[in-house]
């Protein structure tokens, strides 16, 4: 498969990922409203807070999201933004929108630090 096909392979999987999460966030979002609106409080203030939390984790994944096709149009995709080793094919399989390779992330996670 030649690079290009792959990159556009990626880019759709990106894409696919957003409209994902932005279907998950408006859905999220409907619920807080109706919570927002009903009298029954008690688990229903519980359950906003998991909805904000999970809407709040959408928001970031979405963000590396148009990070990574950002990248792919700027032709600095699929390289670790940390020491620039190409991130490999099993790894963007599982998460088409990582930064590091698995070194670094492997690094980053242990150390708390970049
Ligand atoms: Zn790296």
């Amino acid at each position: 498969m030649s690079p290009v096909l792959k990159l556009n392979l990626h880019r759709d999987k990106l894409r696919a990922l957003r409209a994902h999460l932005d279907a998950h966030v408006s859905q999220l979002t409907e619920d807080i409203t109706d919570v927002a609106d009903s009298g029954d409080r008690a688990n229903q203030q519980a359950e906003t807070v998991v909805n904000v939390g999970l809407a709040t984790h959408d928001a970031v994944v979405r963000r590396e999201i148009d990070d990574a096709l950002e990248r792919i149009n700027a032709g600095t995709f699929a390289a670790c933004e940390k020491c620039q080793a190409v991130i490999g094919m099993r790894r963007l399989n599982a998460i088409p929108y990582a930064r590091y390779c698995i070194r670094c992330e492997r690094r980053i996670e242990q150390e708390g630090t970049l």
